[in-house]
């Protein structure tokens, strides 16, 4: 059961986008970043400008593209949305933002992830709505600027520490966004299940908040497996039995941790006797990538007091060892 991004097939887009808030007010949590973003947003509006360019930084599934989508849409402007990945020529970049009317937003998700020559391009065009692009090769080659209309860059990234310097200073708005508590969550699974027209009961609600990983991509992806039991196993609605069952079926664990949360913990206290290890060394044993081991599965894990960073390595915490039944005695004194 994985419900990162990546990995999300067509149905499975579908619906998150069936779920997603479109102003403001849906939107739960993330308090002190919306109430920032309300006031920016009015501003801009009432000025007829743009908004700043804005980065959005934190682990995937926070509602970064949710926010982006409504900002667009409080500022009634249009919405266009490409990933760093995606863009692999600067052609491909100036296409869109050539095709941007005046103040759009632009979203361009996992910003860190630009070729070099893609994110030159975007320099000038973010500090001057200007590009400059090169035409026929050789000695008739010359370059042409074009003037763009002004428009917001919305960036999303995991750490805004992944942005080079020059990219991150061109953002007049830096936000970050935060893991959900368990409360913020269950509102987030009532009104999702409400859209849906499931019936579900508060308490069924707060369990699947509970293990959902502070997420609320990964609390609708609960939900939805969730709704399948109910409907399979019971009589529709999701009452806690119902939840504590299909959780169970599903293996996900009553903190919510997943199957490589749980390879990272097991690794550190079997393989290196509860640490301290580098990350790259336990991205390595588990065969993930050193960044995704430190920006998506290490922050939550430290939050939720399992791991420790210590000047020397990563160390599991007695929380790691009771959670997964290991002796805390057998292993490495401190
Ligand atoms: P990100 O871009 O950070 O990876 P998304 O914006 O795609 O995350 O959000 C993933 C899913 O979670 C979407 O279906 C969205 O509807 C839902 N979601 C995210 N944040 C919230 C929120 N604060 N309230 C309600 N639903 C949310």
């Amino acid at each position: 059961f994985d419900i990162h991004e990546e990995k999300l097939s067509s149905t499975e887009k579908e619906f998150e986008n069936a779920l997603r808030p479109l102003h403001f007010d849906d939107f739960n949590g993330q308090q002190k970043v919306v109430d920032n973003l309300r006031i920016f947003v009015e501003a801009a509006k009432y000025r007829g400008e743009p908004l700043d360019h804005t980065l959005l930084y934190g682990p995937p599934g926070l509602g970064k593209t949710t926010l982006s989508n409504i900002i667009a849409n409080e500022l009634g402007v249009g919405f266009k949305i490409t990933s760093g990945p995606v863009l692999d020529k600067p052609g491909d970049l100036a296409g869109i933002l050539t095709s941007l009317e005046p103040n759009d937003v632009l979203f361009i998700d996992e910003i860190h992830r630009l070729q070099p020559v893609v994110e030159e391009y975007l320099y000038s065009a973010m500090e001057d709505y200007r590009i400059d692009i090169m035409i026929d090769k050789g000695p008739s080659a010359r370059s042409i600027q074009i003037d763009l209309n002004p428009f917001t860059l919305i960036g999303a990234t995991t750490r805004s520490g992944m942005l080079t310097a020059p990219l991150r200073a061109r953002f007049g708005i830096n936000m970050h966004l935060e893991y959900y508590d368990p409360e913020t969550l269950k509102k987030i699974i009532k009104r999702s299940a409400m859209l849906l027209k499931v019936p579900i009961e508060d308490d069924a609600a707060m369990e699947i908040a509970r293990r959902s990983r502070g997420t609320p991509r990964i609390a609708n992806g609960l939900l939805r497996r969730v709704r399948d039991f109910a409907q399979v196993k019971g009589n529709g609605t999701i009452t806690s039995a119902i939840a504590q069952l299909s959780l169970g079926a599903l293996n996900i664990d009553s903190y919510g941790l997943d199957e490589i949360d749980n390879k990272i913990l097991l690794t550190i206290i079997d393989k290196f006797r509860g640490g301290p290890v580098g990350v790259s060394t336990i991205a390595t044993a588990i065969g993930e990538d050193a960044d995704t081991v430190e920006e998506v599965y290490e922050p939550f894990l430290i939050m939720e007091g399992f791991i420790k960073r210590t000047p020397r390595g990563r160390m599991a915490t007695a929380l790691a060892y009771e959670h997964l039944g290991r002796n805390i005695r057998t292993a490495n004194p401190m």
